[in-house]
């Protein structure tokens, strides 16, 4: 079962940003009212060791969460865990941070949903962070990590996580400290049961939401032998499904096909629906929609074998 199937409501969720309480340069409350002017439905403030509790609008549900540091492997080995909708506050360790397991331990078992933050940022290898129990995924992209030093795309860690059978699901973040400068880059479509706190963090646990810094994906029909997409116009759709196996839909000039059949085209030739070939016994799939941009969405993996 995918978000693109069933019932539901799609929210635009802002699940990583900063504010005065940690080093954010913004209030709370004014926090709030930025999400709230750009369009978001949810937003989760994830300030450093404090667990930032701000009233929801109308318009704007607040998820009270945090960051935590942990120990990923040794104390030069330091991870940032998200803590969404934590329901107790962080104590912060005296001396040394806690090892990524105990982390994610205190995280479940206080009604949070934890999920690692900016892997590539933090020079994290794969083996490190993805067999611990109860991680319930990373970021693919943090738009913050990109705009500071070029390392907020985390896809390869991804990809070799999911290829050993990791059902690890991943958002896109903008982890904001400077709201209108570094906010608004990237966000995470939710498909909920309804707008309410309890259902945001169901479909967080259960993958239910693909990433996106622009690029719509309207519908994604999976069967055995193929995958349809529909998405707003992309320059290539790509079906990623482990080592040297996959597919990709390439708009342009020559539109160089593999694997793949392009359904439907906009005015400008961009693809608004195409269908790629899904080959035998890969590990995992997951869909990559690219605009001309180069703004990206990623779904959750569609299918995944089991770990060997
Ligand atoms: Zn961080
Ligand atoms: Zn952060």
């Amino acid at each position: 079962m995918t978000p693109f199937e069933g019932d539901g409501v799609w929210l635009r969720c802002a699940l990583h940003a900063h504010t005065t309480n940690s080093d954010g340069e913004m209030a709370p409350d004014m926090l709030v009212r930025h999400y709230e002017w750009a369009g978001f439905d949810v937003l989760a403030i994830t300030d450093h060791w404090v667990r930032t509790v701000e009233r929801s609008t109308r318009k704007l549900l607040v998820i009270p969460s945090t960051e935590l540091n942990a120990q990923a492997g040794g104390p030069e080995h330091d991870a940032h865990v998200l803590a969404l909708g934590v329901e107790a506050d962080p104590v912060i360790p005296e001396s040394e941070f806690a090892p990524l397991q105990e982390v994610v331990d205190w995280i479940d078992g206080n009604g949070g949903v934890p999920y690692i933050a900016h892997t590539y940022w933090s020079g994290l290898r794969t083996e490190q962070w993805e067999d611990c129990t109860g991680l319930v995924g990373i970021e693919v992209w943090n738009a913050g990590c990109e705009l500071e030093i070029g390392r907020g795309d985390s896809s390869l860690q991804w990809d070799e996580a999911l290829e050993r059978g990791r059902n690890l699901f991943a958002l896109a973040t903008d982890d904001s400290h400077h709201p209108g400068y570094d906010s608004g880059f990237a966000w995470t479509m939710v498909r909920a049961e309804d707008r309410s706190q309890a259902a945001v963090l169901a479909a967080l646990r259960t993958g239910s939401f693909y990433g996106s810094t622009g690029p719509e994906i309207t519908s994604v029909e999976v069967a055995d032998d193929a995958i349809t997409v529909r998405c707003s116009p992309a320059a290539s759709v790509t079906l990623l499904t482990g080592k040297t196996k996959g597919a990709r839909a390439n708009a342009g000039r020559l539109g160089y096909p593999n694997a793949s059949e392009i359904i439907e085209r906009d005015s400008a030739g961009l693809i608004t629906a195409c269908r790629l070939e899904r080959m035998w016994s890969t590990p995992y799939g997951r869909l990559e929609v690219a605009d001309a941009a180069g703004r990206r969405a990623w779904t959750n993996a569609l299918w995944i074998a089991q770990p060997q």
